[in-house]
């Protein structure tokens, strides 16, 4: 079954994928496409296969869900809109769904005995709301999106006076941001209607574009809670086309992505350096999270270490093989972080995989900021 991304806002899918109950073992795949690192398919493929290789060793039952896989991948996937993948299969028990994200995920490949589902409902949870305003002095439209899909629009067009119309010359000697009352009005309504927008659907940012002589008159009509929700200006013509705004509200979207991980590792830091509320490095997040003290985990895309799990009391270590807490004899674990960041999103952290931030590289790829 192909899922959409509206299928997957109103939390149906992973509803459904979570009640799933399987006869034998189902195979959960998370492949990350995204067009600016893996450039060919032939990329993102071999990273694919480099996931499969040992699974296909140790789950020979899971041979064939891994292959029908595996030709879904190299069947072609349209990369238009599409950063990541998730696909659910069991052949035993008739389960086959492919969800096409407009965001990336992390790679991840999973034989278990149920549809990992964890990381999908973290996307669902965490699709942010981006409104984007596009205005002139005639003409406003209005679009809410969220995980690249449109989920709200309006649009305005104030025709201009004819003789207010034919007074470019005389705007161009005014004062800057001075405008013509027919202007001043239309972004009265405009900022009327963009508030509206807000109470009806809610957003949490805000993406405008306006040509530079009325993008501050613009700013300033708006209302403040609106304002505030400021996240990035864009260079998109108020009559653009609708794949072309929503390209440019994904893209503003990763930049947003980007710059809350940098500050979240700025706060990582600095808590570290005041030794109050952090702990870096894989033991000592560990520790925190099975202490069930982490607010925030914060981890390096692509950081893998082999550890220990403790099916007696979760404990997570990176020793084995006796549980410091309980005693029992823990089971090993292909990658502890793997783990570590499933724990964290069971115990509704906030979970924030980094790429390319080396600072949380430099203090062992995986940070926690502690809620006591
Ligand atoms: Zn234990």
């Amino acid at each position: 079954m192909k899922t959409s991304v509206a299928d997957l806002l109103s939390g149906d899918v992973v509803r459904r994928l979570a009640a799933f109950t399987a006869s034998g073992p189902v195979v959960s795949c998370y492949l990350d496409v995204d067009g600016r690192r893996y450039v060919r398919p032939h990329d993102y493929q071999l990273e694919f296969e480099r996931m499969a290789r040992p699974l296909r060793e140790r789950h020979p039952d899971a041979g064939p869900d891994l292959d029908r896989i595996e030709a879904y991948i190299r069947g072609g996937l349209d990369r238009s809109h599409t950063r990541g993948v998730a696909v659910f299969a069991s052949e035993a028990d008739g389960l086959w769904e492919t969800v096409a994200l407009p965001v990336s995920v992390s790679n991840r490949l999973v034989v278990n005995q149920h549809p990992q589902v964890k990381p999908l409902e973290a996307v669902v949870e965490r699709a942010e709301r981006f409104a984007v305003l596009l205005a002139d002095r005639q003409r406003a439209r209005l679009f809410v999106f969220q995980l690249g899909q449109l989920v709200d629009w309006s649009e305005r067009f104030d025709r201009l006076p004819r003789h207010e119309d034919d007074r470019g010359e005389l705007v161009k000697d005014q004062v800057r941001d001075h405008l013509d009352g027919a202007t001043a009005r239309h972004l009265k309504r405009t900022a009327d209607a963009l508030f509206e927008l807000f109470n009806e659907s809610g957003f949490d940012h805000l993406l405008v574009g306006a040509p530079n002589d009325i993008a501050g008159p613009l700013k300033r009509s708006l209302h403040p809670y609106v304002r505030d929700r400021i996240a990035a200006h864009l260079t998109v013509p108020v009559g653009a086309r609708e794949d072309e705004v929503r390209e440019a509200a994904v893209t503003a979207e990763d930049e947003v992505l980007r710059k809350r991980q940098a500050a979240e590792v700025d706060r990582l830091r600095s808590a570290l350096g005041m030794g109050d509320g952090a702990a870096v490095g894989l033991d000592d997040v560990l520790r925190a999270l099975v202490e069930r003290r982490v607010d925030t985990l914060l981890v390096s895309d692509g950081f893998e270490a082999q550890g220990w799990r403790c099916s007696s009391c979760a404990f997570l270590a990176t020793r084995g093989p006796n549980c410091p807490l309980c005693g029992t004899r823990m089971e090993q674990a292909d990658d502890i972080v793997e783990e570590a960041v499933l724990e964290a999103l069971h115990q509704s952290c906030a979970v924030e995989v980094c790429r390319e931030n080396a600072d949380l590289d430099v203090l062992g790829r995986i940070g926690a900021l502690l809620r006591f």
